[in-house]
């Protein structure tokens, strides 16, 4: 006899599944996968869930221990603030950060993901070493932490280790603040080979890498890690800055995305973080690849970085996804609604991110994120459908903001008018994680949250 775990049925009166609107939902759970999706179905033997159940949205890109500093660097310095004043903020922020810090603070960011209609998670992880900026006698410590943090929580995780070896275009060497980052490639790729074993408590995780940026690797070390390493997403922070782009050109003489789309086979494992400062050209190149563009707009904004190229990108056929990145705000309809409202503000239209008369710019940017969130993750999610994860958002259609309409007029109000507050329930695997918008477990993570960054603010 081998083990086998009873199905799971799920009952909605309104679904999104991949050929649009659908009732009477059933779907199929199975070890977390869902086995079959049938509608105009009667809901006997299913437990019924009211409300409107979408794909949940995969989060593509975080650094979760910054959800921490959120709120303390909105205070001018001495000089006109910037990323790089931010960073060095940044930087003193994780000199005293312990792995239960880590942990807690992921826990929390997690939680708050979940509730905020996110159901997976890509951690761009490269806090690697102790305050002194010597490895862990376990050289995934931390890694460890952001599993027991998925595990806690319930998100799905893609794990991005990141290789960040240099401070500079060119190998610059590292600054002091960066002491907790730095491996050499060798190092690296253990540290990768122990986080295959670390994230296996997390079910159906990933594994990806990361290089940081351009700047944080030379083309050398970055070669050497890309040929130890074929399969799986990669992720790279790149031209989010006008200072980066600058940089890069006084370095090679070409811009960052066109230094990459000339160097390495970017392709479909790609994902090209803010991609913010981008030629007409380059925006095409990355369409062409199949690359994924990885939108961070509510952190975009926070940090003054500028402002995607989204109309032409869209046009072109290119791919995005959103992520919560410093986790300043966390909110899936959020980021969303910023993406779209800066595309407006820049230039100065209306349902910027459509392409065709009568599209909802709520369907289109929820559809659009999570092809490009799933393509990012490396994992089978982002859609009601057979063979993917059950990860689902409930949207409550009872909220004064949705009661009164139907179908994508749904994603228009979550979107831009009731944001999180729509989402009810929340099930990842086809385990509830959220009922009445809130994390089942906020009360003892929000307890420990408290507590590391009290005392983080007293020192
Ligand atoms: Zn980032």
């Amino acid at each position: 006899m081998h083990a086998t775990s009873a199905a799971k049925k799920l009952f909605f009166s309104h679904a999104l599944l991949p050929g649009g609107w659908a009732r009477d939902v059933v779907l199929t759970i199975e070890n977390g996968v869902i086995g079959a999706v049938a509608d105009n179905s009667s809901s006997a033997g299913a437990e019924i869930v009211s409300g409107v159940a979408l794909p949940g949205m995969p989060n593509l890109h975080s650094h979760a221990f910054q959800r921490g500093m959120a709120g303390l660097t909105e205070l001018r310095g001495e000089m006109q603030d910037s990323f790089w004043t931010w960073r060095q903020l940044m930087y003193r922020f994780i000199d005293t950060l312990t792995p239960d810090d880590v942990e807690a603070i992921a826990a929390y960011a997690y939680a708050e993901m979940l509730e905020g209609g996110f159901t997976s998670v890509a951690e761009f992880h490269y806090l690697h070493h102790d305050e002194s900026g010597a490895p862990y006698g376990d050289l995934a410590e931390l890694a460890t932490r952001i599993a027991s943090a998925c595990v806690e929580t319930g998100i799905g995780l893609t794990l991005l280790p990141v290789f960040y070896n240099f401070s500079g275009f060119g190998g610059a060497a590292p600054v002091h603040g960066q002491r907790r980052f730095i491996n050499d490639p060798a190092r690296f790729l253990a540290l990768l080979q122990r986080s295959r074993e670390v994230v296996k408590p997390v079910q159906d995780a990933a594994i990806g890498i990361a290089p940081h940026s351009l700047r944080a690797v030379t083309p050398e070390t970055l070669m050497e890690v890309l040929k130890a390493v074929p399969t799986g997403p990669i992720h790279v922070h790149i031209a989010e800055q006008v200072k980066e782009v600058e940089d890069c050109i006084a370095w090679s003489s070409q811009r960052p995305v066109e230094w990459l789309l000339d160097h390495v086979a970017v392709d479909r494992r790609w994902v090209l973080i803010h991609a913010t400062h981008l030629t007409p050209e380059e925006t095409a190149g990355v369409a062409r690849a199949g690359a994924v563009v990885g939108l961070c707009p509510l952190t975009e904004a926070n940090l003054g970085d500028g402002i995607f190229e989204g109309p032409r990108f869209v046009e072109a056929g290119g791919v995005f996804g959103v992520g919560s990145d410093s986790n300043i705000e966390v909110t899936a309809p959020g980021e969303l609604k910023q993406l779209e409202y800066s595309q407006r503000l820049r230039h100065r239209v209306r349902n910027a991110m459509t392409r065709h008369s009568a599209e909802s710019t709520g369907r289109a940017l929820y559809e659009h994120a999570l092809a490009g969130g799933a393509q990012a993750s490396g994992r089978s999610i982002g859609a009601l459908a057979v063979g993917k994860r059950a990860d689902v958002v409930v949207l409550d259609d009872t909220h004064s903001d949705l009661c009164g309409v139907s179908g994508d007029r749904w994603l228009d109000a979550m979107t831009f008018v009731a944001g999180k507050s729509a989402i009810s329930n929340v099930y990842v695997g086809g385990k509830q994680v959220v009922a009445d918008g809130r994390h089942l477990k906020r009360a003892e993570i929000t307890g420990r949250y408290r507590r590391v960054v009290q005392r983080l603010a007293s020192l």
